[in-house]
């Protein structure tokens, strides 16, 4: 596999192209929302904004609704959950956003991953609330009509709400996630090229390792002895695996053997004293004294003294720009 001697080449990587993200469209300060008002959410407009590029979606305008409107609520009518208006529940919106959505996910399938606003009947994603009798009894099951016609199109499309994103963790993996399926979209000529095929799994190593042992092998049997023939069925099965592995979060112990599996490339390479304050670094990691981005930093100086082609170019060293501060909490 052609490796690059460029010692800064995972430094560059990442911002060769921005990632595009759909995104509720309040969340960027539109002022959509059913009050005339919007959520406008910093983390967004401020951080994310100068790495990737936006599309906004609302999914309660851009069907007909409009500014300010009643307010509406799913709710359980038999069998099925509705999109109602909360005061007169009679008047039922759900054709109308889904024939709506049908429509407008014709023009989303570009994307790179989407932030949706929570707890909103269109767009929430994840424990949206759902009227369940007529004393207004709610639980908390539901998905925004909208979002859940997303995910069902687009099952690869890493999704994420906005209030989610306050979570290290959480916000870490959804930008790791965005990044990766980017990566995947642009290895060129893809239906013929079985050599970028392989090296996009070869360069993912170390993320799928920090996943869990044994996923790596699992993914590269499906890799292993590829052809042109079979890489399209190949491919398919691949990064379906591949997108439902990068959702599981890590941990601290499953990066200190990354990070360790890294220091092995270098241990004939580092004085004694560089061993000692990179194995001290990892403790203080394990031990949450440090972000794991300090021993991630003090390993890649490290490759800069002794490059080593394999470990230089793993997407590991750096997933997404550091401006993005991952790996900081
Ligand atoms: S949550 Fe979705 S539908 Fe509601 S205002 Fe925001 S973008 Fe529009």
């Amino acid at each position: 596999m052609a490796v690059t001697d460029d010692e800064d080449f995972y430094m560059k990587k990442p911002d060769e192209s921005r990632p595009r993200l759909g995104i509720s469209a309040c969340l960027l300060g539109q002022r959509v929302r059913f009050d005339g008002g919007h959520k406008n959410n910093r983390f967004i407009t401020d951080t994310l904004a100068e790495h990737l590029d936006f599309e906004t979606v609302c999914p309660e305008i851009e069907s007909g609704m409009s500014v300010p409107r009643p307010t509406i609520q799913l709710r359980q009518v038999g069998d099925e959950v509705r999109l109602v208006e909360s005061k007169r529940p009679g008047h039922d919106l759900t054709q109308q956003m889904t024939d709506y959505a049908q429509a407008r996910l014709d023009r989303l399938s570009h994307l790179d991953g989407f932030i949706f606003k929570k707890d909103s009947p269109s767009c929430g994603v994840f424990r949206v609330p759902v009227v369940i009798n007529e004393h207004g009894y709610r639980n908390r099951e539901g998905t925004g009509v909208f979002a859940r016609a997303f995910m069902d199109r687009y099952p690869l499309i890493p999704v994420e709400e906005e209030g989610r994103l306050n979570d290290a963790a959480l916000r870490e993996n959804f930008l790791e996630r965005v990044f990766a399926y980017r990566r995947w979209k642009e290895i060129p000529a893809a239906e013929r090229n079985v050599q970028g095929f392989i090296e996009f799994h070869t360069r993912h190593k170390l993320m799928l390792m920090a996943r869990g042992s044994g996923v790596y092998q699992e993914l590269g049997r499906m890799v292993a002895g590829v052809k042109v023939a079979d890489l399209a069925q190949r491919r398919e099965a691949y990064i379906q695996r591949f997108m439902q592995v990068m959702e599981q979060t890590t941990h601290r112990g499953r990066q200190i053997n990354v990070l360790q599996h890294i220091m092995g490339y270098l241990k004939d390479l580092l004085t004694r004293e560089d061993k000692q304050e990179l194995l001290g670094t990892f403790e203080a990691y394990r031990h949450c004294e440090l972000p794991l981005i300090t021993p991630i930093t003090l390993l890649r100086h490290h490759l800069r003294i002794h490059p080593q082609p394999y470990i230089n170019q793993q997407y590991y060293l750096q997933p997404c720009p550091d401006k993005l501060a991952l790996r900081s909490v």
